[in-house]
């Protein structure tokens, strides 16, 4: 068995714990506090509202442990919120830098709600590298400006306005999506962590 978490602090954690729960070899648990990483093999990262996210990794006193965590090289796998947290930078096309709290685990550049309204959600096939082709869902998307240091970008997208752009990075063990696979019910990403777990 390998025992899979979900941050379940907001967003929606309930969908990757229902698709887990429904793979065979794998405990699913709900990660709310710091005692519930114990024993944990790979933890997932779920969408919702980065800020809010972040401000009760801090409050639940998990910052220390999910940095400790992902240290010890377990697999993460970052889904949209999850990826702007894990992010070293949460950058504005006007502004810069955001100043953003998040984890900083990952050399990666993100910029929040990079679609705009005008494609505020939609649903795309992404081919993504030691992995293959995904069906991801966008919602409300974050995009990867960068990636440096031992992160790379490993999927992209080509849109109209943005031009060729990342949706996908990894820098170890760590996996950041800008989208939802949770949504489309598409286990790969959750077969490949669960795979780096096991090993
Ligand atoms: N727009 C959200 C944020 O910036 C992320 C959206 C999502 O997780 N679906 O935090």
């Amino acid at each position: 068995m390998v025992k899979v978490g979900v941050l379940a602090l907001q967003g929606d954690y309930l969908e990757h714990y229902q698709l887990l729960r429904s793979l065979s070899g794998v405990e699913a648990v709900p990660v709310k506090h710091p005692r519930e990483l114990e024993g944990v093999d790979a933890l997932v990262i779920p969408g919702g509202e980065s800020t809010t996210i972040g401000l009760l990794v801090r409050k639940k006193g998990l910052e220390e442990p999910l940095k400790q965590f992902a240290g010890e090289g377990k697999p993460i796998l970052a889904t949209c919120a999850g990826a702007i947290l894990l992010a070293r930078e949460v950058v504005d096309r006007t502004v810069g830098e955001t100043g953003q709290y998040t984890l900083g685990l990952m050399d990666i550049a993100v910029v929040r709600n990079a679609y705009g309204r005008q494609r505020d959600s939609f649903i795309a096939s992404v081919t993504l590298k030691d992995i293959g082709e995904v069906k991801a869902a966008f919602i409300r998307a974050p995009i990867i400006a960068r990636a440096y240091g031992s992160a790379e970008i490993i999927g992209f997208l080509d849109d109209p306005t943005l031009g060729r752009h990342g949706v996908a990075a990894r820098q170890g063990n760590m996996y950041a999506v800008t989208f939802h696979p949770e949504i489309t019910g598409d286990i790969k990403l959750y077969k490949h962590i669960i795979q780096q777990a096991g090993r």
